[in-house]
């Protein structure tokens, strides 16, 4: 079932989704179905798997040899949904980056994708890969997000990147983006920021999920900014509980958002992680009950590998 489709038979009703992150190699999957499966309790109808470029950097030897710097792509995604599917019977959502991808290579994948049965696909551009600041695609792959989104409406209209290739199946995919309530850290300002995700539905994405924020004064000002850009399409918001005091200062530089002043002296005031995660949960729910009392369609819950403080947040809501 689509995101839409799932969304629109909620009759306005909030639906409560999560995402989750493929394990390093060699991890459990067990463990990360065993994590989520107390959050099935609240009928997710959709679960993210997101997807990950991870890199080995050999330093420089002392005999002059230069160092190495391998990326590759961290297995997982695809089989995790399919797990998903099976054990939980609730549509997957992987991540489809075009970092790390040749146009080909994301054909193939998300042939693979359709002959799963899965029918949604968040597409991402990817971060730039570690140690590098700037974006670089793989040669023949694509450098924004809006470019694999015309893939895949493409190939839902049986248009493959070569010529004869037109009756290998007929996917019907419904498309997510990414939207940044408080601007993509390589946007030079919002207008342009909003130009670009409007483009992104302008060539054929169904709906948004929004990077994660705390206060919703920036996550209201995103969605009518992308209401009076004539975007109309479902704004999903994307949260995180805040969880252990260091994420005060590494949530900011990692996702690029700023901490309301009210959550930064309350976590200041705690004594230990156990105190930050209680506060996390609070701050949540009085985060997603303002959301829900704006009629939000969705709170779509980042687990990183955690879900018993959601569990807790998920009790008040839903
Ligand atoms: P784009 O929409 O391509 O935008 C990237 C930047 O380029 C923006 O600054 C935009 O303003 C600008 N831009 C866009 N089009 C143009 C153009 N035509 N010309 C000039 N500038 C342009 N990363 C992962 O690696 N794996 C994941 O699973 C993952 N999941 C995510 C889930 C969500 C909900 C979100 C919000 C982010 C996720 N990310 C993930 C991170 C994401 O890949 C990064 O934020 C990345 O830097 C940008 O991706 P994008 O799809 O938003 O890029």
């Amino acid at each position: 079932t689509k995101i839409t489709d799932h969304i629109r038979n909620a009759n306005g009703k909030p639906i409560f989704s999560l995402e989750v992150i493929p394990p390093i190699k060699g991890d459990n999957l067990k463990n990360l179905l065993d994590n989520i499966e107390p959050l099935m309790e609240f009928k997710p109808p959709f679960i993210d798997v997101t997807y990950h470029r991870e890199e080995y950097i050999e330093q420089p030897m002392p005999d002059g040899t230069i160092k190495k710097i391998v990326t590759r792509k961290r297995p997982g995604t695809v089989g995790i949904c399919s797990a998903i599917m099976h054990r939980f019977n609730v549509d997957p959502v992987p991540h489809v980056l075009c970092g790390g991808f040749t146009k080909e290579e994301t054909e193939d994948f998300l042939i693979d994708l359709h002959y799963l049965g899965i029918d949604n696909v968040l597409v991402l551009r990817g971060d730039p890969a570690k140690p590098f600041n700037t974006f670089k695609p793989k040669e023949n792959g694509y450098s924004y997000a809006s470019e694999l989104v015309e893939q895949v409406c493409n190939m839902n209209k049986g248009i493959y990147l070569h010529e004869g290739d037109t009756a290998l199946s007929s996917s019907d995919f419904c498309i997510g983006v990414a939207g940044y309530p408080e601007k993509h850290f390589e946007a030079v300002d919002h207008t342009s920021d909003f130009k670009y995700l409007k483009q992104k539905v302008d060539k054929g994405a169904d709906y948004i999920v929004t990077q994660m924020f705390f206060d919703n004064r920036k996550f209201f000002d995103f969605v009518d900014k992308c209401r009076q850009a004539g975007i109309t399409v479902p704004i999903i918001p994307g949260l995180k509980p805040l969880s252990t005091r260091k994420q005060l200062t590494v949530l900011p530089k990692i996702f690029y958002l700023d901490m309301p002043e009210d959550l930064v002296k309350a976590v200041q005031a705690c004594e230990n992680d156990e105190q930050a995660r209680q506060v996390g949960i609070e701050w949540s729910v009085l985060q997603s009950r303002e959301l829900m009392a704006a009629g939000v369609p969705v709170l779509h819950f980042y687990t990183m590998g955690k879900s018993d403080n959601i569990v807790k947040i998920a009790r008040e809501l839903f």
